[in-house]
């Protein structure tokens, strides 16, 4: 009595075991991003391996998700080599579980310090793991670790929904 229903399950479960699958397996697999997608923020420097930020805290301010805090500090005599400007970035974190990578910083920094990339921030199990600081947002010194910085720079691409595109 129960045949014609079970063969009619047995024919669903067929039809979708031959179907291509929607998932991938992730990490070996990945999906193409969206154009714009916007990933893990970085910290730039300029040519001579100087700091751009100048702690004016404008991304701080544009950050509809209060995510970013920073302390700004003033360059002394003979760091003219580390920081382009009087003033720098002392502290700067990013708390990701704020973020919601609208890249509001990227568009209000004036100096162009910091950009979203196409890197994807990585899961973790601690909550403190998420509070980027300035160590690990700030781009390796392309005068002094050249070979880190152009394995970074491959790594972190601007997207192509950001303004230093
Ligand atoms: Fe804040 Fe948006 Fe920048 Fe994230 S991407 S730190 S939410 S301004």
């Amino acid at each position: 009595i129960y045949i014609p229903e079970i063969a009619k399950g047995m024919a669903i479960t067929l039809k979708h075991f031959f179907k291509k699958k929607v998932t991938v397996s992730y990490p070996d697999e990945t999906r193409p991003f969206s154009p714009v997608f916007r990933g893990l923020h970085v910290l730039n420097r300029d040519e001579e391996g100087r700091e751009r930020c100048t702690a004016c805290g404008l991304c701080a301010v544009a950050c509809p998700a209060e995510a970013i805090t920073m302390e700004a500090a003033e360059r002394l005599p003979g760091e003219e080599n580390l920081y382009r400007e009087e003033k720098y970035a002392a502290k700067y974190e990013i708390n990701m579980l704020r973020c919601i990578f609208c890249g509001l910083c990227e568009e209000a920094c004036p100096k162009d310090a910091i950009y979203l990339s196409e890197t994807v921030t990585p899961s973790d199990y601690a909550r403190k793991k998420f509070i980027y600081t300035k160590e690990d947002l700030l781009i390796p010194n392309p005068v002094t670790e050249p070979e880190a910085y152009k394995e970074a720079l491959g790594k972190n691409q601007p997207t192509t929904a950001g303004s230093l595109k």
